[in-house]
């Protein structure tokens, strides 16, 4: 028998869960389909930090150490987190020879903890299992185990297909399917989107690293690559990532030169276990978002619509927001687009216009610049910038500070200076080699 729901939400994700918390709450009859068997195993590559104390999209989490409770300051929920957790204080880039650029003095602001700390390492398995436990006891009906192929608009509502060929139908539908939703792409949401390239990423965990000033979000630049570290929520734990746009190059073997062979940052690893069971790998198709996140009662949330991955907060707040308005939208028997204009204002005021407008980053300085130059740079940096664990604040920080400097550096270093024009003239052939490695889904 075809049950008709209020609301089917694909995806059970930060964002799927977080829809079906808001939606619930209001009494909706809700179905949550999900492609995963364990759901609150994660297999695909996610440091797991949630942004604390820091505007994210319009959103501010506290966390309360006392009682594991996470507040969601504008939408007012809470999520009480009983797993192990690690404070995270802000961002560190490390020049190849081991210099660093600090933003925020990790030594000082780890002193208060509770006032500083803007982001917290936790176990997500265990953040996405505590969502779970609550909206399965308020109700909502789980079917995990299900991968949603096909979605149509037809008059009884939105009809999904399985690929075992079970049908669910919904008046309306949340789309939470993640950075390349597949319901995106079979409903024609992708054909206006540009372009710009396909990222691999692998991650590792590991036990010990004798990284010196390990608290924060950091970034390694080596010849090969830029590679990433983050605290994992038990203490002594870390995750590393590779991560590249090009065709030949294997992270995993990237990630293998990283820990033992590259000259300064293998001597980190030297004492460090490998925790094989736990690596985990994604793919990320990076696109322009979705100017308008609704068509025919589906409405696109999290990184489903995003331009890359939205962060776990940023997807929970546009999942909170999208289940209070399709709640709002039945109870007015608004059951269509009249009825989530809230949603997509929203939408246009924190997402899509300071933000989705940006062409997408990701260039790889290490491709012009040499050790000597990004060393001779990082050099330069003598104090420590504001602390953040937002990359937009973080490149504007380093631009208004090297903004002051270009003098000095075109005195000192006149051939770096070449290749950092260099590297600027090149964004455009760099974003043309990324669409040929690159994958588009149309
Ligand atoms: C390398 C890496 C590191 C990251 N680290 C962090 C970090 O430390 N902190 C942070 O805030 N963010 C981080 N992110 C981003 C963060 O993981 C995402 O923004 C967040 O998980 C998005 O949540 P979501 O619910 O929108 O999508 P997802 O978490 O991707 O959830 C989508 C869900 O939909 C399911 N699904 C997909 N297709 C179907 C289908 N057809 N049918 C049924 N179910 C389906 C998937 O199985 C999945 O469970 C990282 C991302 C990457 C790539």
């Amino acid at each position: 028998m075809n049950v008709k729901y209020d609301l089917v939400i694909v995806g059970a994700g930060p964002a799927g869960l977080m829809a079906a918390s808001a939606a619930v709450k209001e009494g909706l009859k809700i179905a949550i389909l999900e492609r995963k068997k364990e759901i609150s195993k994660i297999h695909r590559s996610c440091g797991g930090v949630l942004n604390i104390n820091e505007d994210t999209f319009g959103e501010v989490v506290h966390f309360d150490q006392g009682t594991g409770d996470l507040k969601f300051v504008n939408s007012g929920t809470t999520i009480r987190y009983d797993g192990p957790y690690q404070d995270l204080f802000g961002f560190c880039l490390y020049a190849p020879g081991g210099g660093r650029i600090e933003f925020g003095d990790f030594a000082e602001l780890k002193k208060d903890p509770e006032k500083n700390r803007l982001g917290i390492a936790l176990k997500k398995g265990r953040l996405i299992q505590i969502m779970l436990d609550e909206i399965i006891a308020a109700g909502v009906e789980l079917f995990p185990n299900t991968n949603v192929v096909s979605v149509r608009k037809e008059q009884a509502g939105v009809v999904m297909e399985c690929e075992d060929k079970r049908t669910f139908t919904g008046t309306f539908v949340i789309a939470a399917d993640g950075i390349n939703s597949r319901l995106a792409r079979v409903m024609g949401m992708n054909k206006e989107r540009e372009f710009y390239g396909t990222t691999r990423d692998t991650s590792i965990e590991i036990k010990g690293c004798a990284c010196p000033a390990s608290e924060g979000f950091l970034f390694m630049t080596t010849k090969k690559s830029i590679f990433s570290m983050i605290p994992l929520a038990e203490e002594g734990y870390y995750h590393v990532y590779a991560s590249t746009f090009r065709r030949d190059e294997k992270p995993v073997e990237m990630l293998d030169y990283f820990l033992k062979e590259d000259p300064p940052f293998s001597q980190w690893y030297r004492d460090s276990e490998i925790i094989e069971q736990e690596r985990t790998a994604c793919v990320v198709t990076l696109m322009s978002p979705i100017k308008k996140p609704f068509k025919d009662n589906v409405l696109f949330v999290g990184d489903a619509c995003w331009r890359r991955e939205m962060s776990n907060v940023g997807s929970m707040n546009s999942g909170w927001k999208a289940g209070k308005c399709i709640a709002a939208a039945l109870s007015s028997s608004n059951e269509n687009e009249e009825g989530i204009p809230e949603y997509l204002d929203w939408y246009d005021k924190y997402y899509f216009i300071p933000w989705g407008v940006r062409k997408q980053g990701g260039r790889n300085f290490n491709e012009y610049l040499t050790y000597e130059d990004i060393d001779y740079l990082v050099g330069l940096c003598k104090d420590k910038l504001p602390p953040t664990l937002d990359i937009i604040k973080a490149v504007n920080f380093i631009g208004e500070y090297y903004g002051e400097l270009m003098t000095q550096i075109y005195e000192e270093r006149p051939d770096t200076m070449d290749r950092m024009m260099v590297f600027r003239e090149n964004m455009e052939p760099d974003l043309e080699k990324r669409l040929k490695w690159g994958f588009k889904l149309v």
